[in-house]
């Protein structure tokens, strides 16, 4: 398997095929073997660094179905929640002061938050911190929508695609398709948008073929931003009693999308930090150079439950942000608290 991942570190390029018999055969050792390329690819393009990204929820109001996840439509036990532009502000407020020169806004698809108030929001975070960028995630909106907010300022947008796998996806989504999911991808690429992409791992009779279908279409897409973390069972879902992602698979995948997409910016996300105490700090070895520290209100951050466990839902954004530079050092790499831009990447390309 040597042969592969080198061939990999080299060319950032695996067929299907080659994919495929990678993950089905990889022992012990080639694993080691292709966290360290994927170590040294993130050192060749980005160094030691971790980027920060301050995150704020929003808003857990959803109006889809997703089987795994804590805020979708159908949870009545789900406790609701709108921040005002005024409360949004106020985080961002919080988050500059810490050093924070991107704020990421999530939120559950929530039709109250229409088009003018998005843009509105957009404005003026960027007009009072223009040496910040602005990423949304609010899900799949029109393409109308999407020019709307990058005119009114938002650089980058997330949307995980979840899983490239049709039956897999259906199953997950009612009501949803894979091909709207790629689309809306596509048209905020197009736009101008950095945009990230990503799935999940672990899902319930996922397979080694569902994540060669992933890794193929990140590279087709060449998002500049992959979200990948591994699936973890709410209690208020259909999928509770089901079992989640591992660490060592979340590790693999995002050690592959290092070698196959070399300058894509990766988190090690909160769910991976959520199932390990230090499972962010093994992500930032195998390839991650982004962490998301929470900048919701404290009030909120228990509501946002995507999953059961989430970590630093008691922590001020001021402690998050001590303990994940602490985590960062520790594990021997640096924090960068500036934009921290895709290499490859610029407003006017
Ligand atoms: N509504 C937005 C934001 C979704 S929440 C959108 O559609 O993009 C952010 C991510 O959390 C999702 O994309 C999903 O991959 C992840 N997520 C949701 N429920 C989860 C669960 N139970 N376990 C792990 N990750 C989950």
């Amino acid at each position: 398997m040597k042969v592969l991942i080198d061939k990999l570190y080299t060319h950032n390029y695996l067929s299907r095929e080659e994919l495929l018999t990678l993950l089905n055969s990889m022992t012990e050792n080639d694993k080691e073997f292709l966290i360290n390329k994927a170590h040294e690819t993130r050192m060749k393009h980005y160094g030691d660094k971790v980027f920060m990204r301050g995150l704020i929820e929003f808003t857990n109001y959803c109006k889809r179905n997703c089987m795994y996840c804590g805020i979708r439509a159908a949870n009545k036990y789900a406790d609701r929640y709108r921040l005002t532009i005024e409360e949004i502000l106020e985080a961002c407020e919080e988050g500059y002061n810490l050093g924070y020169r991107t704020f990421v806004l999530q939120g559950g698809e929530d039709d109250y938050y229409g088009d003018d108030l998005i843009v509105m929001i957009v404005e003026k975070i960027k007009q009072k911190y223009p040496d910040c960028a602005v990423t949304l995630s609010i899900g799949e909106r029109s393409c109308k929508s999407y020019e709307k907010y990058f005119k009114a300022g938002a650089d980058r947008y997330l949307m995980r695609h979840e899983t490239a796998s049709e039956e897999l996806y259906k199953r997950l989504h009612p009501g949803m398709t894979l091909e709207n999911r790629k689309k809306c991808l596509r048209e905020l690429k197009d736009i101008g948008y950095q945009v990230g992409a990503g799935f999940m791992v672990g899902l319930p009779n996922q397979t080694n073929e569902d994540y060669v279908n992933d890794l193929m279409f990140l590279k087709e897409l060449e998002p500049h931003m992959v979200g990948i973390g591994p699936f973890i069972p709410h209690k208020d879902t259909p999928l509770k009693g089901e079992h989640g992602g591992t660490v060592e698979t979340t590790i693999i995948m995002l050690a592959l999308v290092r070698l196959l997409l070399p300058n894509v910016l990766l988190p090690a996300t909160t769910a991976l930090g959520s199932i390990d105490p230090i499972g962010r700090e093994k992500g930032i070895k195998a390839g991650a150079n982004v962490v998301m520290p929470n900048l919701s209100p404290l009030s909120v951050r228990k509501k946002y439950a995507l999953y059961d466990g989430k970590i630093c839902t008691g922590d001020e954004a001021a402690e998050c942000r001590m303990c994940i530079e602490g985590r960062i050092k520790r594990a021997g790499f640096s924090v960068d608290m500036s934009r921290g831009d895709n290499t490859a990447w610029s407003r006017s390309s």
